[in-house]
């Protein structure tokens, strides 16, 4: 059926309208705004691969809670009309949109009550780390990364649509492909607490789901559809690697991609001559820009284009940042972020984050030279050892900071965020901090800060993304109750009756099971647990060296 879709005609290039007849139809839902989407380069990956499948037509939908009947942008059709259903889910509580899509599409809320309709898959990093909280929603989810895993389940539902066969049959042969999580083939056992006992395969006694990783990095991982409605209007997002060395103790990036990649520069140089006309401008994507090995060649390569670079992501402590003149970004990049963490060097060990206050400053140095004179400071609060004294020190530091940024007025504004312990990172142990102890730590700074002019930020809605990257199934009924109702989230919270403290801030034994111990990362949890123990001491271990490591064991995977 075609419907009016809710953003009509949206201004651009490079979308894709393909015939049906014969086709697989999937509907890419990105459960929040077109805007948030666009913006996200899984998206257009995503987008990418499936609409490079000669038999499938591939439309998107962008969905949050309060819009109207959900209908693809492409041809304004409704969700029943498609195959499969693919979310993309970057952040977790974009899971009650999830939710909130299923009932107003009309599809049936629950899995277990969908034995015919489209197979509704879910996957992106959220879903990578803990998709427990939506395993009663989804038939589906990717463990991983889309690349070379995606194209392989699109191929089994077709398959299978195309001999006539059962939801359910489909369901068993996507099970048996690595980096396919089929969440009613599992039970979960409680212990005598109602605490996760185990959760194990119905039918393969002691299978685990394991991550898959991309067979290679050199397939579409940029922007593919140019719109003036994103954060990056008038960019090519280009993706140069994937994972961080560096295994900040707390960081994703460090954990849930290793091992660290990078795309052939030769190949990268290939995709940027084929740039549509029109774009002026580079994003070069990866969680450490300035430890891409062929940096240089690759901005003089954009700038020999007549393009400007824009960087994603500086360490303060890389050499190559130091060496990076306003000659090699864009100049409209008047505005800069950096995440030293914490206030102190001492706790930024614990993170293994070895970043010393001088290194900061010299990068303040260099950002002042690049013309910045707006700059973020990302700080975590709740970082286990912590103390007054390691607070008081974020305000301490924010100011030299704030004297050392020569440009304009120098604007500096401060992003208190509490740590929130992910899955397979070392801190996965540790619960997150209080409303308590967030006000006590907020108080610190931003008394020392006041009358400064630099702004202090806080994530207000940190209990949710805890409760969410940390849950388990039990978790359904909430996020039914969260997908209906329009209360604030933190009223919504409260009178959910949610057990925040089983989620949020529950802190593990070694021995204790977790949510996702069902996942296979390919390295074991006495590798997360050595990381966590040297993090309390405040050892700091080395970057990856993939050729020369077996630290963690993925690399000999
Ligand atoms: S084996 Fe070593 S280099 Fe490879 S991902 Fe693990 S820690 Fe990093």
């Amino acid at each position: 059926m075609h419907f009016k879709s809710s953003i009509t005609s949206p201004q651009e290039t490079g979308a894709v309208r393909k015939e049906w007849g014969g086709r697989l139809p999937v509907l890419l839902v990105y459960p929040d705004t077109y805007r948030a989407g666009m913006s996200n380069l899984a998206v257009h990956v995503l987008y990418g691969i499936l609409n490079g499948i000669g038999d499938v037509v591939c439309e998107r939908c962008f969905w949050r809670k309060g819009q109207e009947a959900p209908v693809s942008i492409e041809g304004g059709r409704g969700a029943g009309d498609f195959s499969v259903i693919a979310f993309s889910v970057s952040f977790e509580t974009d899971y009650i949109n999830v939710v909130d899509f299923l009932r107003a599409a009309g599809l049936g809320i629950f899995a277990a009550g969908r034995t015919h309709g489209p197979v509704v898959i879910a996957g992106g990093i959220a879903v990578t780390l803990d998709p427990e909280p939506i395993a009663d929603f989804v038939d589906a989810c990717i463990i991983g990364e889309a690349e070379g895993l995606v194209d392989r389940v699109i191929d089994v539902v077709h398959g299978g649509i195309r001999k006539g066969l059962a939801k359910e049959e489909v369901l068993q042969m996507l099970d048996d492909i690595r980096g396919v999580y089929v969440p009613s083939f599992y039970r979960v056992e409680y212990d005598a607490g109602d605490a996760i006992a185990g959760i194990h395969h119905r039918y393969k006694d002691g299978k685990k789901v394991r991550r898959h990783l991309a067979d290679s990095l050199e397939r579409v991982s940029s922007t593919v559809i140019y719109t003036a409605d994103t954060t990056f209007s008038g960019m090519h997002l280009q993706e140069i690697s994937r994972g961080c060395a560096y295994r900040c103790r707390f960081c994703i990036a460090g954990y849930a991609y290793l091992p660290p990649r990078s795309r052939d520069i030769r190949s990268l140089q290939e995709d940027l001559a084929a740039l549509p006309l029109g774009v002026r401008r580079v994003g070069i994507v990866s969680p450490m820009v300035t430890d891409y090995p062929h940096l240089t060649e690759l901005l003089d390569h954009v700038h020999a284009r007549g393009l400007t670079a824009s960087l994603s992501s500086l360490r303060a402590d890389s050499a190559e940042l130091l060496g990076i003149s306003s000659a090699d970004v864009s100049t409209d990049q008047f505005s800069a972020a950096l995440a030293p963490e914490t206030g102190t060097y001492r706790l930024r060990k614990v993170l293994n984050k070895q970043m010393s206050d001088d290194h900061i400053m010299r990068a303040v140095d260099v950002l002042s030279g690049l013309r910045v004179n707006t700059l973020k400071l990302y700080f975590l609060i709740g970082v286990p050892t912590e103390t007054d004294e390691d607070v008081a020190a974020i305000a301490a530091l924010a100011l030299r900071v704030k004297k050392r940024l020569r440009t304009g007025k120098g604007r500096v504004s401060v992003s208190i965020n509490p740590l929130i312990p992910k899955p397979f990172t070392p801190f996965q142990w540790l619960g997150v901090i209080g409303p308590d102890h967030v006000r006590h730590r907020l108080g610190i700074v931003r008394g020392l800060l006041k009358g400064s002019g630099i702004r202090v930020e806080w994530e207000k809605h940190y209990l949710l993304q805890a409760v969410l990257s940390r849950g388990d199934r039990r978790l359904a009924d909430f996020l039914v109750y969260m997908a209906g109702t329009d209360r604030p989230v933190s009223t919504a919270l409260k009178e959910s009756g949610v057990d925040i403290g089983r989620y949020a801030f529950k802190r593990y034994g070694q021995d204790e099971a977790l949510p996702w111990d069902f996942m296979d990362y390919g390295f074991d949890k006495a590798f997360l647990w050595k990381e966590y123990s040297l993090g309390l001491k405040g050892v700091v271990t080395p970057p990856c060296r993939p050729e020369a490591c077996t630290l963690c064991g993925v690399c000999a995977v």
